[in-house]
Formats: C-alpha cells, structure tokens, sequence
C-alpha cells in the first residue's frame, strides 16, 4: 500500500484555479476577492448513517462535494474552494480512483479547487468543508422571510425518497422513473446558479436535504413567521409519474429528504424576475404557498377543498427513518 502523501499526491491534487497555494503545505491560501464575504460550510457523511456502505465509490464522491455545494447554493453564494477530511478502512486504489473521479467530476462542474484535507485509517467517514463567496451584505439567510412573501421550490423534489425507498425495496417504480429517481439520490444537482440568480430576489432560503416540511421549518423559526402550504400547487406530477400512489408521492415531497432542491421566500414583486432567473439557470421553480404573520400553528396545508391541515398529523411516515439523508 502506498503512503499517505503518494496517495494524496495521486488522487487528489489537482490544478487549481482560484488559489494561491493548494495542496501540500501546512495551510492552503485562498484569494478571496476584494468586498467579498467568506461562505464557509461542513457536511460529514458516514457509511451506513447517510449512506449504504457499498455505493458506488463514484456517485459517493460526487455527492461527497455536491451536498456541500448546495449549502453555498442556498447562501447565494459562488462555492470557490474546498477541503476534505477522510477516514477509510482500507487505501483501495480502486475505490479511490472511481471516488476522486466522481469528487472532481463535481468540483469541475462548479469549478472549485480542492485545497487540503486529511487522511486517517478508520471507518469510512468523509467529511469537506466548503468555501466559497458572496458580495458583502447580499447573502440569503434563513431568517429574512416577510409575512405577504410567496414560498417556492425549485426541481421535482421527491425523487430522492422515491429512489431511497426503491433501493431499500418498500416501493417498486415504473422502470422508466427508477433511475432517474436512484440519480436525484445519488447524484444530486446541487442548484447554484439558481442560488446567484436569486441574490436580492428572495429574502430567506435553505436547500432542503431533511424534507421539505421539515426544512421550510427553520426558516420559519429563523424568520418568525409561520406559512400555509397550497396542496394543489405541489409538484405532485413528476412523482405520480413515477407510478406511486398520490399518498405516496405527496408523502416523498413533503417529508422525503436529499434532493437539494432550493426553497425560497420572495416578494410577490419579485416573480417574474425569479421566473426569468430560473429560466436563465435551466430549473424549474414552482410557486408552493404563501407566509404568514406568526400564529398558533407554524405551519398548515390548505387541502383541495380549501381546508386547512396540520403536516405530520396525517401519518405520511412512509419515508421516515431513512438511513441515507445527508443531513
Ligand atoms: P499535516 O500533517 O501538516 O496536517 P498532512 O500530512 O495531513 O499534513 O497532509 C499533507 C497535505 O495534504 C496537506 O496540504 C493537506 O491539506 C493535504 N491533504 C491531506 N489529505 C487530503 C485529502 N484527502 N484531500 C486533499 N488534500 C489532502
Ligand atoms: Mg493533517
């Protein structure tokens, strides 16, 4: 087996491009442009917790960076650089070949450098810390949603729950669907130029990876503000396409968990400029419901016939408990 540094040197040291010094000394030196803030992020993903230990070593390197990305999506930010921490059971060249592949295949995509890291013998565990930046003040938090403002989602989320349920073998597809729905869990697309479209548009967003319901919930904590959610607006579509039941499908849009869709708080003022933002970034946004003043009830779902429900008293629990959220 090869040492650590011929290991590093082999897999993961690559040409950077915004980066002053990179891998292999001490510390990285990151160049972040003049007025910008540092967007700074870390997700740990740990086998058998946030995914089945046997992933394919590619895909498990592509969502390794893109769930990071998707932090910085979220942020509004431009992700620029990262670093990444492992901890492996075993040096296999084989799995760290198909790993860095998948790893960098993302890094190229968003053009961000890898910086640095560390690597230990242990169980697999792989951890990156993700940078990036945003013009100072222009940020997108999760705490500036205004009463008034309408709640959107970006993509068909969903899918990944569907895919999630599909390799755990509680729900057979339709063989057109399962791999595109396996893809939004193994390969998810991290929604960046959305996010840089929608600086100065939205005034709160996160990226969903633990359920949309769930999720929109910190922003409503964070912004003090509560929101009724419109049924009938929902993506269902794509999901039913996928040959599940409606309980089903609106059970793994609202509560299913890592497809880093964005979902985001703007002003009615705003929509057509966030349509034609959208439009620009190629995802589709859909318009989910509306914020309210803060009452009782953080959160309600007007069903078809314009009554009002509470989410999570409905026993959608289908997708519950799953093994592989990236949290
Ligand atoms: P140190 O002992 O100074 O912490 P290391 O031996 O841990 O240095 O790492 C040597 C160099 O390789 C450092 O620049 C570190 O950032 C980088 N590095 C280590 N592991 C990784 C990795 N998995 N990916 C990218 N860079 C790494
Ligand atoms: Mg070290």
């Amino acid at each position: 087996m090869s040492s650590e540094f011929d290991l590093i040197r082999r897999f993961f040291t690559r040409d950077t491009h915004h980066t002053a010094l990179g891998v292999g000394d001490d510390a990285a030196l990151l160049r972040p442009g003049a007025g910008m803030e540092l967007a700074v992020s870390t997700d740990m993903l740990v086998a058998g917790t946030h995914f089945f230990a046997d992933t394919d070593a590619r895909d498990l390197g592509w969502k390794t960076l893109a769930v990071n990305v998707s932090d910085l999506a979220a942020m509004a930010a431009q992700p620029r650089w990262a670093t990444l921490a492992m901890s492996l059971p075993t040096a296999d060249p084989v799995w760290l070949e198909a790993f860095s592949e998948g790893f960098f295949a993302c890094a190229g995509q968003f053009d961000i450098d890898l910086v640095g890291g560390d690597t230990t013998r242990g169980p697999l565990n792989l951890a990156v810390t993700i940078m990036g930046e945003v013009p100072r003040g222009q940020a997108v938090t999760r705490g500036g949603a205004r009463p008034g403002d309408d709640i959107w989602i970006s993509g068909q989320p969903g899918r990944a729950a569907l895919g999630l349920a599909r390799l755990r073998g509680t729900l057979t597809l339709l063989p057109g669907a399962e791999a595109d729905c396996i893809a939004a869990l193994q390969r998810p697309q991290p929604r960046v130029a959305l996010g840089l479209a929608l600086r100065g548009l939205a005034n709160a967003m996160l990226d969903v990876s633990d359920g949309l319901v769930g999720d929109l919930g910190h922003i409503l904590a964070a912004s003090g503000v509560s929101a009724i959610l419109d049924v009938q607006s929902l993506p269902l579509q794509p999901l039913l396409a996928a040959g599940v039941s409606p309980t089903q499908a609106r059970a793994a849009l609202l509560e299913g968990g890592d497809d880093y869709e964005l979902l985001f708080a703007a002003p009615h003022a705003m929509r057509s400029r966030i349509r034609d933002g959208a439009r620009a970034a190629g995802v589709d946004v859909t318009r989910i419901g509306v914020i309210e003043p803060a009452g009782g009830h953080a959160l309600r779902l007007r069903e078809a016939d314009g009554g009002l429900t509470l989410p999570g008293t409905l026993g959608y629990d289908h997708f519950r408990d799953a093994p592989t959220g990236a949290g």
